[in-house]
């Protein structure tokens, strides 16, 4: 997935394209992964970098959603769960299966969520991972050292799917090229085409090479997730604001606060929220919140109140608590909820997961709101209605079990060559075999690309990433043909991302 080979497949296209489809988060992947495996001659643009807004900066969990059977959306869970089997088969390498504890500090709860667990379960049907249990209190702290014992009765125990959620972006990414593509990242629409009304291609520039392009196309999806409003007001300047944006943000920490391979789940928080503690590469992730009210923005900032909660609830369940300056580093990141009607305003916490599909008065598709874990789904629906609405020859999807292009190739490349098996710092599990090989063939064209999204080192370590920046810097130029100015303004720009949180 050459970045060059990928304009040029842009550039050589004669005519009129299948389908465009605006955003590379994990709803436009999904969507151009699926047309193009359907044979349809699709074009994915990415303002910024694929994942780089929300979807590289989830909680990292496949999941059901434990807490939406609380609310009695069992139809949303059941789905989740069985795109939750089909992506832990389509990309073994990102998609694992996890244990998880649930925590019983009063007599009831290990009925209480065993029963609640266990229908999660049984929503899985076939495509279940492991089987919901009790565990005494000796069982829960060996599996679980770092738990608070303090009131502890024990915990139930049962298995969801985690992931790394910007490498499976590159995943689909890369298997849509491999189909045809082409996926370009940084080349931003810029407004639409329209002809008798109609919605017929889009305006973009690239902003690496400086060009623009005028792309015609049967039928366009807006899939730009927190950014939707922008693309509808595009095509209709008056079209009402769907999107009600919630921020959710996530520290990390060194992997002594959960001591072990089982995440921990507390089900409901003061605000009503889950609060996660999760092994990631060898760190723990430890989410998320639910703040209303913010801007939309590409690199939202966590809120020192949110720090402080999530600071505050370890505290009350790890026996061994973080204080601020064990934080390796944080990320924050926008749910692109869809907005209840007028009259029905409430907590966004309350706001269903549920995705909505909009088609304008001019033929504009929409689809938004839902989760990673059902992009899937999401997109087989997009391409169904864009089907009808660009009259497009049917055919029938073929996401269902497909195996993904998922394995990272730096490990095979530092086999093959070991003078880039030097690790990036003595902090970070990556080498610069890894840099190399998300330049050549996975479209990291800034540092930020290849330090936050190929690898994930800023998400696991701030200060590192800091270190190693200036090192992986020249290597990228040296790589690309760059020349000095290229560095200092890759530095300038990583720096202003990376706020180390100590
Ligand atoms: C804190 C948090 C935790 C979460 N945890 C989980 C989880 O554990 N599991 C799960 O299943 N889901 C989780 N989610 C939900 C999931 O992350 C989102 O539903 C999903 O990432 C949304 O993807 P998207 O593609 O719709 O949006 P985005 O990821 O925001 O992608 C939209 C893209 O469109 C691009 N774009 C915008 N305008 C333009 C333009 N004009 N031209 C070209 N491109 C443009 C943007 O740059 C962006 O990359 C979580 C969400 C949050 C916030």
């Amino acid at each position: 997935m050459n970045r060059t080979d990928q304009i040029a497949r842009l550039n050589d296209h004669k005519g009129v394209w299948d389908l465009i489809v605006i955003g590379g988060g994990a709803t436009g992947l999904a969507i151009a992964l699926d047309a193009a495996t359907r044979g349809y001659q699709t074009v994915l643009l990415e303002a910024a970098d694929f994942a780089e807004s929300t979807s590289s900066k989830s909680t990292k969990l496949i999941h059901g959603g434990v807490r939406y059977l609380r609310g009695g959306e069992v139809s949303l869970v059941h789905e989740a769960l069985h795109e939750r089997g089909r992506l832990l088969k389509n990309a073994p390498n990102v998609v694992k299966p996890i244990p998880f504890i649930v925590p019983a500090y009063r007599w009831y709860d290990r009925i209480f969520y065993g029963t609640g667990l266990s229908l999660y379960d049984m929503l899985a049907g076939k495509l279940g991972i492991g089987k919901t249990g009790h565990f005494s209190l000796k069982q829960t702290l060996e599996e679980t050292p770092n738990i608070n014992p303090k009131g502890l009765r024990g915990g139930t125990y049962y298995w969801d799917a985690q992931f790394d959620d910007a490498r499976l972006a590159i995943a689909m990414a890369k298997t849509a090229a491999s189909r045809g593509g082409p996926v370009l990242n940084h080349v931003k629409v810029t407004g639409l085409i329209k002809e008798n009304d109609t919605v017929r291609g889009v305006l973009a520039r690239d902003d690496l090479g400086q060009s623009e392009f005028q792309l015609r196309a049967k039928a366009v999806i807006n899939a730009t997730g927190v950014f939707t409003d922008s693309v509808r007001k595009m095509d209709d300047a008056a079209a009402p604001e769907v999107i009600t944006p919630s921020q959710g943000i996530h520290i990390v920490l060194d992997r002594k606060f959960i001591g072990s391979e089982t995440g921990i789940m507390i089900p409901e928080t003061d605000d009503g929220r889950v609060l996660f503690a999760i092994p990631w590469h060898n760190r723990v992730i430890l989410g998320t919140t639910d703040t209303p009210g913010v801007s939309v923005e590409l690199e939202p900032r966590p809120l020192k109140e949110e720090i402080d909660y999530l600071i505050n609830h370890a505290a009350r369940y790890l026996s061994e608590a973080p204080i601020h300056t064990d934080i390796k580093a944080t990320f924050a990141g926008l749910r692109p909820l869809v907005s209840p009607p007028k009259n029905e305003k409430g907590k966004t916490s309350k706001i269903s997961r549920k995705h909505s599909l909009f088609v304008s008065d001019s033929g504009l598709i929409t689809m938004t709101g839902g989760k990673w874990t059902t992009c899937r789904s999401m997109a087989e629906a997009a391409i169904d209605r864009a089907i009808d609405l660009g009259k497009l020859e049917p055919a029938r999807c073929q996401t269902y079990s497909m195996r993904l292009l998922d394995e990272a190739p730096g490990p095979a490349l530092a086999e093959s060559d070991p003078s880039l098996s030097e690790p990036l710092d003595e902090d970070l599990p990556y080498t610069y075999a890894d840099i190399a090989a998300a330049v050549r063939e996975e479209q990291a064209e800034t540092l930020d690309d290849a330090l936050s999204r190929r690898t994930r080192c800023r998400l696991l370590d701030e200060i590192a990433s800091m270190r190693c920046a200036p090192k992986v810097a020249e290597f990228m130029a040296r790589e690309k043909g760059k020349d000095q100015k290229w560095i200092d303004d890759q530095l300038i720009e990583f720096s202003s991302k990376v706020e180390p949180s100590t």
